[in-house]
């Protein structure tokens, strides 16, 4: 079915978007004179976008656009700062009031600070057209509610927070628009293609990256927002097709039990009655508190909520295209542009009106943290690795972002945080692990100790610590200068750069070697100990002379910052020898991964994210449909991620078996895992499920959503035992690593006594909701397999260790699969009679 609705969104735009709006400055152009197009009759490019938002700073004295970043793909983040004339002209002074108020919420005479941010998922386009109406009307109503809302606010505005993903929706939508335009949802319109505009280019999802803050993006953000730290941050998005719109409050049960009550008593309900009246004039249809969470801190709408701050959601149906088909009438992307306007209006109307709340708000913030601060018996945190400069100061680089305080320990690598600071509540975000839940149903993850994710090591102090020296920025790492061997170098593989060391010097052709056992030797007169898998590099025998062997390690350790031993001898004073055949020639990764339909791109983009940011290391992304043409000769490691692969044929299964039986290695992560097991890659097993629960308990129909939900694993940290004297657990200097898992996949032990690398503890539960049945498969169950197959081999991963980019602790054991893997030959246990 075609339909025609653009003649009649153009014709009648301003009374659509802008009933009853009164006198606008024609000075200033519509977002439709500039863009030349009414809007809802196309997606808006971001350039174009970009450009309409500095036109009316040319032209108006309320607006200023400020350029606070730049995307991967080279795209413009924009912040614009709306306020009168006056405020503008003392624009930092206003800044410096109102957050010199904060704590003591004595900002009544400084303009209310409040922030709108639009369209996080790049297929939820709606709001960023939104975003300039929004501008528009700010900008050029002449109304005397406009005129107040300029002299009592600084309104700032994100309008696109992901424009990378937003430009490959955008490009989408308009590239299939037909004219009459089709609303029939099998349309190809409808229908993005892998991996579709919701991600950032790594194919991250920025709403969960403001507590993890992985991204450029974000990190500029981030910072955008403490040099403001708005009272209310909104955060707009869409939802299936045949739904409605949403509004806050959410669902209560996700309420974070940290952040002070004031927020959900009395803030989202107030606002609430303003959204409600907004929506009712319109006609649209609505619903709140059933759903969405408020518990993790790292969404646009939450985030805030942990510095004294109002976020708010909402969610929008999608046109997902121009006009769609619903199970009522077609919805225009016209109408979900307007019930998002609606909503920015709201919020800007309910900000003005509920100041005191606000400020009030602010104030038990504040109050209720530094009582909590008080009362805690935990006076403050000290942490870090002494072997791992890179995670540590990774770690810190967050801290920081986040405002937290972190100060020095003399003489010693460790820093301390103490519990006792303005963004305490923050800091007990980061450092802790159990947090008491209202519910089961996580709608994501249901813990984020950064702590955890970054592996490093840290104690809770009980007493009050003097702090010493505050860090303002991340530590430099110091890496000593080293002599010119005759010999061989030596690197310990502690740290977490190691693999981008070793990646340098193979790609320049330097040959490395690793230690299968450890030793110790002499350097400088002192003996050092060098672990599992620390890396030898021989001098002589070298396809380049010992002076660019010395040049390009000495440039490798700068890039990498990793410490290098020079040695003059072989003879190690302890342990294997360096000529040992425990030291094995190391293979330089030719690695690929399968990419496309049914994949699941973020834990792709996760894979992709690490070697070419953290590695500097090319991976090639095969397309599955290009799998059964792919000559796999050139490769020696294939990644699979979780996903839907039953776009394989036969024929290319039997490929890749072959492939691997040549020697190859595959790393395969959770659903990747469960693919390779159930297709006959590899003897080792998945748990079954335990059929005899089936016939259970009769049930209320309506509590299934409740009792199934609870037996999801939305997102936990656990405790592994690692044998680190496996190449997979190399570089380890502890046997209990904390994991994330988010599914439910389930090894069982391996029947090879070595090949069952990593296992979970008997009580590993380290935090977040877990459910008594998936904890009893778990006990003791495999976390990391490796499956000899030949001479090839199998890496499994049941947890997922490069999880949203955070997951620094587990890194490694990734990483270790990708430039070990090639030597892992795992042993064949020999029967013995009794
Ligand atoms: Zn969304």
């Amino acid at each position: 079915m075609g339909l025609s609705f653009s003649v009649s969104i153009s014709r009648s735009q301003d009374s659509y978007f802008y009933p009853n709006a009164g006198k606008f400055n024609l000075q200033i152009p519509t977002p439709e004179k500039f863009l030349g197009y009414p809007i809802g009759e196309q997606h808006t490019r971001h350039e174009s976008l970009v450009a309409y938002f500095k036109e009316l700073d040319k032209l108006s004295e309320r607006i200023s656009v400020e350029e606070i970043g730049k995307t991967f793909e080279n795209r413009t983040q924009i912040a614009a700062i709306f306020t009168a004339k006056k405020n503008h002209d003392r624009i930092e002074e206003i800044r410096k009031e109102h957050l010199a108020g904060q704590s003591s919420g004595a900002t009544e005479n400084v303009p209310l600070v409040i922030h709108l941010g639009y369209n996080v998922h790049g297929n939820e386009p709606s709001s960023s057209e939104a975003a300039m109406l929004t501008a528009y009307y700010i900008t050029a109503s002449e109304n005397e509610e406009t005129l107040k809302w300029l002299d009592d606010m600084v309104i700032l505005m994100d309008p696109v927070i992901n424009p990378d993903g937003r430009d490959r929706h955008s490009h989408w939508a308009n590239m299939h628009k037909a004219t009459p335009a089709v609303a029939d949802p099998l349309d190809r319109e409808h229908n993005e293609i892998w991996p579709g505009g919701r991600f950032n280019h790594y194919w991250f999802d920025l709403n969960r990256d403001w507590f993890l803050a992985t991204f450029p993006e974000t990190k500029n953000r981030i910072n955008f927002f403490h040099k403001w730290r708005p009272y209310v941050q909104t955060d707009h998005h869409e939802m299936g097709t045949n739904s409605t719109f949403y509004f806050d409050p959410g669902e209560e049960a996700s309420n974070n039990p940290l952040v002070p009550n004031y927020l959900y008593k009395k803030i989202y309900p107030k606002y609430a009655e303003y959204f409600t009246k907004a929506i009712d004039e319109i006609g649209s249809l609505y619903f709140t508190k059933e759903a969405f969470d408020k518990l993790y801190p790292g969404y646009g709408s939450s985030y805030i909520n942990f510095y004294g701050g109002a976020g708010f959601l909402f969610e929008q149906a999608s046109s997902r295209g121009h006009v769609q088909e619903t199970q009522t009438i077609p919805i225009t992307f016209a109408f979900t542009i307007r019930n998002q306007l609606t909503g920015s209006m709201a919020i800007i109307r309910a900000s003005i009106a509920e100041k005191n709340s606000l400020l009030q708000m602010r104030r038990e913030f504040f109050n209720v943290s530094k009582e909590q601060a008080a009362k805690s018996p935990i006076k403050g945190y000290v942490f870090g690795d002494p072997n791992d400069q890179t995670r540590t100061n990774a770690f810190i680089e967050k801290l920081l972002l986040h405002r937290i305080d972190v100060y020095e320990i003399p003489n010693s690598s460790n820093f301390y945080v103490p519990t006792n600071q303005d963004n305490h509540i923050m800091v007990r975000t980061i450092f802790e692990n159990q947090i008491t839940y209202y519910d089961s149903s996580f709608y994501d993850a249901s813990v984020w100790s950064l702590i955890y994710a970054y592996g490093l090591p840290y104690s809770e102090v009980k007493n009050f610590m003097t702090p010493s020296k505050k860090i303002t920025s991340i530590p430099e790492p110091t890496i000593s200068a080293f002599n010119k061997s005759k010999y061989a170098y030596l690197v310990n593989n502690t740290d977490y750069n190691i693999h981008k060391f070793i990646y340098e010097l193979q790609s320049s052709g330097v040959i490395l070697k690793t230690a299968f056992r450890p030793f110790s030797t002499i350097v400088n007169g002192a003996e050092r100990k060098f672990g599992y898998g620390s890396i030898v590099i021989p001098v002589q025998q070298q396809n380049i002379s010992a002076e660019t062997l010395y040049e390009f390690v000495t440039k490798a350790s700068k890039s990498s910052n990793i410490k290098v031993h020079a040695i003059e001898t072989g003879y190690n004073s302890s342990g294997v020898d360096l000529g040992s055949s425990y030291v094995k020639t190391l293979k330089k990764p030719e690695a690929f991964m399968i990419i496309g339909t049914g994949v699941a791109a973020s834990e792709a983009g996760e894979v992709w994210h690490l070697l070419d940011q953290r590695l500097k290391m090319p991976i090639t992304k095969i397309d599955i449909l290009n799998m059964g043409r792919a000559d796999l000769s050139r490769y020696n490691t294939m990644v699979i991620v979780s996903g839907i692969y039953s776009l394989f044929d036969k024929a290319t299964i039997e490929k890749i078996k072959s492939w691997v039986q040549n020697g190859n290695t595959i790393i395969a992560i959770k659903g990747g895992a469960e693919w390779v097991i159930r297709n006959g890659f590899t003897k080792e097993n998945l748990q079954q499920p335990d059929t005899s629960k089936l016939l259970s308990v009769r049930q209320d129909f309506d509590r299934a959503t409740e009792i199934e939900g609870a037996k999801a694993l939305g997102g936990s940290i656990f405790r592994i035992d690692l044998d680190t004297t496996h190449p997979v657990g190399f570089g380890f200097t502890t046997r209990k690593i904390a994991v994330y898992k988010n599914s439910l996949t389930f090894f069982q032990n391996s029947k090879n006594p070595y090949s069952t690398v990593a296992q979970y503890l008997a009580e590993p539960l380290i935090g977040g909701y877990v459910h008594p049945t998936t904890i009893k498969k778990m006990k003791g169950s495999a976390s990391i397999l490796v499956g000899s197959e030949g001479p090839g081999r199998v890496v499994m991963f049941a947890d997922e260790p490069n999880f949203r980019g955070a997951w620094y602790g587990t890194n490694k054991l990734f990483l270790n699969a990708l430039f070990y893997g090639s030597l892992i030959n795992i042993p064949q246990p020999a029967i013995v009679e009794e």
